[in-house]
């Protein structure tokens, strides 16, 4: 499925594959458009199930004119079967898709790794992004691993493991006084004065939102190529969310499963809840906030693809829900215990919903429903300390005892 251009998502306005994000007409996003397959799906499936096991088995829906690599191979993550958190919820068929499962365990190493791919095709030599922490973890190693200098721009107050876990791969770290939104501002401008560098999510977005669809993929094929009836899944700018149900729309076009796009789920914290707030008011406009909220990954006040997150969540019959930190510390330890995935707080956000939403009984006994837990828990550890205890003893067997009495049998 050749990308024959970038389209405005506004005014339709079509301008050559470059490093292009805004429509010189009317100012809105562009992205990625294709021209349908060809041919017969069957032999497009065969190529897909041949292909790698990563991101680049749905090379035919990716934006790259090359063959399709990386050095950092990315991607088809763990679609885990969740029994003993559906039981908890009182859910029939639910599946968590295991992003943690990634190199820099989260899913911004697939948006990065076609950001990255299409920006060495385009002849760029600096790889470059404004992060709310992942995706400066991501860009820093799949710059690494590409022998590629990078910058990353954070905001100040980012959670120590993460700025650790970036520095590691050498990448320059510059964190800026303000939240996202002005690192993001900054961005756009150093964006317009540096040519030769490749911004992940600014001159680069539309590229790099393309890899989420490869979340819509994965899922279907582990499903036995078959659709979802919901996804419940967090937005943070909206990219992933929206891209998510593109894939889906993809798959149906090309005849490779039947059905309709799943019901979609987007989450928010509530500290950082622009879009869900305007989904509950019925407004299309999304005003922006200030963050405030454990859910940094996630603490995007001004979100680009807002107003799209919300007409999807409207058109398949899902909605957008907003939880409360301790709802999302409680998301966080629901999902450890049940099915020994740990997840930052961005997860928590996802897990929180999900069982709001089948606590008000928005979900029926009988959807197959998958959650998306989008990085991983080690990232954002503090979210955990203090709700649990640590039992210390001197190192003898009297002392274990009285504490654990052996159970008779
Ligand atoms: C970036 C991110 C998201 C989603 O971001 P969008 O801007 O909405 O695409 C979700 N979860 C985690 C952990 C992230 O880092
Ligand atoms: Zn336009």
């Amino acid at each position: 499925m050749p990308a024959d251009a970038l389209k405005c998502k506004e005014c339709q306005t079509a301008y050559p594959l470059e490093a292009r994000f805004v429509c010189e007409r009317c100012f809105g996003p562009l992205e990625v458009s294709y021209s349908l397959p060809e041919g017969d799906p069957a032999a497009l499936k065969r190529r897909i199930q041949a292909g790698p096991h990563t991101i680049w088995r749905y090379a035919d829906f990716l934006p790259l004119q090359g063959p399709a690599r990386s050095a950092l191979p990315t991607g088809w993550t763990p679609l885990v079967k969740a029994d003993r958190l559906a039981e908890r919820l009182g859910l029939g068929e639910l599946y968590i898709k295991n992003e943690t499962a990634n190199p820099t365990h989260s899913f911004k190493d697939r948006v990065v790794s076609v950001a990255l791919a299409r920006a060495l095709e385009l002849g760029f030599d600096t790889l470059a992004c404004a992060s709310t922490g992942n995706l400066a973890n991501a860009v820093a190693a799949h710059a690494a691993a590409a022998g590629l200098p990078a910058y990353v721009l954070i905001p100040f107050d980012l959670e120590e493991p993460k700025i650790l876990a970036t520095g590691a791969y050498g990448a320059q770290i510059v964190a800026v006084r303000g939240n996202y939104d002005d690192v993001n501002r900054l961005c756009t401008e150093v964006s317009g004065e540096r040519p030769n560098w490749a911004f992940v999510n600014i001159n680069m977005r539309p590229y790099y939102a393309e890899g989420s669809k490869t979340l819509a993929f994965e899922t279907v094929e582990q499903l036995g190529w078959e659709l979802p009836d919901r996804i419940v899944g967090p937005i943070a700018s909206g990219s992933q969310f929206t891209k998510i149900a593109r894939g889906f729309q993809e798959f149906i076009d090309a005849g490779l499963v039947s059905g309709e796009v799943p019901k979609m789920n987007g989450a928010q914290a509530e500290g950082c809840s622009p879009v869900a707030k305007a989904f509950a008011e019925g407004h299309d406009v999304v005003r922006p906030v200030k963050p405030d909220t454990i859910a940094k990954s996630l603490a995007i006040g001004n979100p680009a693809d807002g107003p799209y997150a919300i007409e999807l969540a409207r058109r398949t019959g899902g909605g957008i829900d907003a939880v409360t930190d301790d709802e999302i510390r409680a998301g966080v330890r629901l999902l450890a215990e049940t099915t020994g995935i740990f997840t930052e707080s961005a997860g928590g956000v996802t897990i929180a919903t999900l069982a709001k939403l089948a606590a008000r009984g928005d979900i029926g006994p009988d959807e197959r429903v998958v959650a998306m837990v989008t990085g991983d828990g080690l990232k954002t550890i503090d979210v955990v300390r203090g709700t649990f205890e640590v039992t210390e003893i001197p190192a003898s067997i009297d002392a274990f005892d009285s504490h654990f009495a052996p159970v008779a049998v």
